[in-house]
């Protein structure tokens, strides 16, 4: 599928991306991530199933082949690659990164994935802390739990941010403001009216609590 519309390969990486954040890939997700019209999504889910990307169960949802896997994947990576070179190289803010990147992860061919790759160091993980496919240096940070459902009291360190979370600027400005990033220390506080009550660096944060329950923990 080399080339393929850039739409197209979105389709199949959101669908990744659904399942990483525990969600049923159902084609009301795809409406409301990729935010196109239902028949647009109908449209596309059933071209990709003709093509063998993906199967669409008794229960509408869809399921990636393993050649749509293999593809999806490396579109993530390709996304994560990107967010990283943009960070670390071209020092672009890390709250911005994924907007660019999923441009960028389009014009990315094999060639300039492997100058990526050895540029950066074959990383294990993006600026989010989340894991890039096939890379050498995976780090398995553990069983990681949304920071919304950590009890009053605890401790807890970030460890990545799911890419749902990456699309909504206003927040990521927010948590980048508040140092809530990869490898923080966090101490959680209580949680009124919907938002929950976090202390970064003696400093005391109000987070939204959909915006907690896609930051992902370790206790
Ligand atoms: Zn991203």
């Amino acid at each position: 599928m080399e080339g393929h519309h850039p739409a197209v390969e979105q389709y199949l990486e959101t669908i990744l991306e659904l399942e990483e954040s525990g969600v049923v890939p159902m084609r009301a997700r795809l409406v409301e991530r990729l935010g196109v019209s239902a028949p647009a999504v109908s449209e596309t889910v059933k071209r990709l199933e003709r093509e063998g990307y993906l199967t669409l169960d008794g229960d509408r949802v869809m399921h990636l082949t393993e050649t749509g896997r293999a593809y999806a994947t490396s579109m993530l990576r390709r996304h994560r690659l990107a967010e990283l070179l943009l960070v670390d190289v071209l020092k672009v803010p890390w709250s911005q990164v994924h907007e660019e990147a999923c441009r960028l992860e389009h014009a990315i061919s094999p060639t300039l994935e492997a100058h990526l790759v050895t540029l950066l160091g074959d990383p294990g993980a993006c600026p989010h802390g989340n894991p890039i496919p096939g890379s050498a240096n995976a780090v398995d940070p553990g069983p990681l739990q949304p920071l919304s459902t950590v009890q009053a009291g605890r401790s807890c360190v970030v460890r990545r941010i799911d890419e749902h979370l990456q699309t909504q600027i206003v927040h990521m400005r927010e948590l980048e403001s508040a140092h809530l990033m990869p490898g923080q220390e966090v101490l959680v506080g209580e949680t009124a009216s919907g938002e929950l009550s976090v202390r970064v660096n003696g400093v005391d944060v109000l987070l939204e609590h959909d915006v907690a329950a896609n930051v992902y923990v370790t206790v």
